[in-house]
């Protein structure tokens, strides 16, 4: 069981995720480089933190892993002399995985390597080129707008050349060698919600995981996008069995509902486990149904691995308006939702701790409640006696606690609870050996 006493409260926990959030903001991450390698530096001062890396080149399954970016700087200058666009101020001003560049070109030519957004023309957008060997800058439809004719002279001082994919590990050891999987990806650069937010609400849980005693053991992903959970799974084919349940955390700070996506196989534990949570959360929430596209779950759940991984999100990464621009930025996320996230995934593991299937050991006729003092109040039909009833009434060797929370509308907290006290007076059993 999750001791209230070893977390801090959401509000605490809120900024706290908010002000580590607040310094990995400026770091230049891209899928690969320094930039990631910093951010984990940051993550490993929470946790002991392995640091992985694989050669650019290696097959990884269908993969072949890219080549290594890092870049310098990158700028563009305007006829006159005035630096109108400048990595500096942002990274996002630059087309990520950009081949170097410097040239003199009219800006003509130039606009062919420009990308804005049109329908939000105060917003710088973030664009990629991972798998395409292209450069370019992003700016807002402002500052092109604001373009005079001429000749600008471009400078991007990128590398991009074989070295390494990484991504960082943390192993938190349990009772059990069996493993819970938090997974989130640490290759976008500074976008708060997506996926910032993500990075630090799973170092900040990993913090306080660490510190208390547990019955799974945890392990915890931080890497880039589909390559790094890729190459995990590559290099961790043959223990991929210790999963015994995961999920991919992201856009984790913004102000919309908590919402969950199901595992490939729809009915694993902790689907069942996180739409518990959500039921009893007293806030609304939204379930969705596995589908084929989003986030690193595409890799975890693909039939040949078919993981019980399920993705943990506010609004899903592409339904908030913000999504992949400047606008998606620290003011955005709050403190007060990470928060909220921080203490629906701490229930979320109390659930996964504390859950098991049980023995009625007085099945015949209900047992006599009243002679153990297992009726606490005067009257009948207290909250705490109909959990008694409804984890003896189901306790049968198939119903697990959570079964019986789902069946009856009890909260889990109240019917796990109910069963440590019907085990305290022999009346319940463990139906695993
Ligand atoms: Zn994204």
């Amino acid at each position: 069981m999750i001791d209230p006493a070893a977390v801090p409260s959401p509000a605490d926990a809120g900024e706290e995720i908010h002000e580590l959030m607040r310094e990995l903001w400026p770091l230049p991450r891209s899928l690969t480089g320094d930039g990631l390698r910093q951010t984990l530096a940051l993550v490993g001062r929470l946790f002991p933190l392995d640091i992985v890396e694989t050669p650019s080149g290696t097959a990884a399954f269908d993969w072949t892993l890219p080549r290594e970016w890092n870049i310098r700087e990158a700028w563009i200058d305007d006829p006159g002399g005035r630096r109108v666009v400048d990595f500096r101020d942002s990274n996002l001003h630059v087309l990520h995985y950009s081949v170097p560049v410097r040239a003199r070109l009219p800006l003509a030519e130039l606009r062919e390597h420009l990308f804005t957004l049109p329908e939000h023309p105060d917003r710088i957008p973030y664009r990629t080129s991972y798998y395409r060997e292209a450069w370019g800058f992003c700016l807002s439809q402002q500052q092109l707008d604001e373009l005079p004719d001429g000749d600008y002279d471009v400078c991007i001082d990128s590398t991009l050349a074989d070295g390494q994919v990484t991504y960082g590990e943390a192993m938190l050891p349990g009772e059990l060698e069996q493993e819970v999987l938090l997974s989130t990806y640490a290759c976008h650069p500074s976008l708060a919600n997506d996926n910032v937010s993500g990075i630090a609400l799973t170092a900040v849980l990993g913090k306080y995981l660490e510190r208390m005693p547990l019955r799974y053991s945890y392990r915890l992903l931080f890497g880039p996008g589909t390559i790094g959970p890729l190459t995990w799974l590559w290099r961790n084919e043959e223990r991929l069995d210790l999963i015994r349940h995961g999920l991919v955390v992201s856009s984790a700070g913004d102000p919309g509902a908590p919402t969950y996506k199901r595992s490939r196989r729809g009915d694993a534990d902790i689907d069942r486990a996180v739409t518990n949570v959500l039921r009893d959360s007293g806030g609304a929430f939204e379930v969705l149904d596995w589908s084929p596209w989003g986030g690193d779950e595409r890799q975890y759940c693909s039939p040949g691995f078919d993981l019980p991984v399920g993705a943990f999100s506010r609004t899903p990464a592409d339904r908030f308006p913000e999504y992949h621009s400047s606008a998606d930025d620290l003011e955005f996320v709050r403190p007060q939702f990470l928060g909220d996230s921080f203490r629906l995934l701490l229930d979320v593991i109390d659930v996964l701790e504390r859950n098991g299937t049980f023995l009625n050991l007085n099945p015949k006729g209900e047992p006599q409640l009243g002679k153990r003092g297992l009726y606490r109040s005067t009257g009948g039909g207290s909250s705490e006696e109909t959990a008694l009833l409804w984890v003896l009434s189901l306790s049968d060797g198939r119903h697990d606690l959570l079964a019986i929370s789902e069946r009856s509308g009890i909260s889990f907290a109240e019917i796990a609870e109910a069963a440590a006290r019907l085990r305290e007076h022999d009346l319940l059993a463990s139906a695993t050996p």
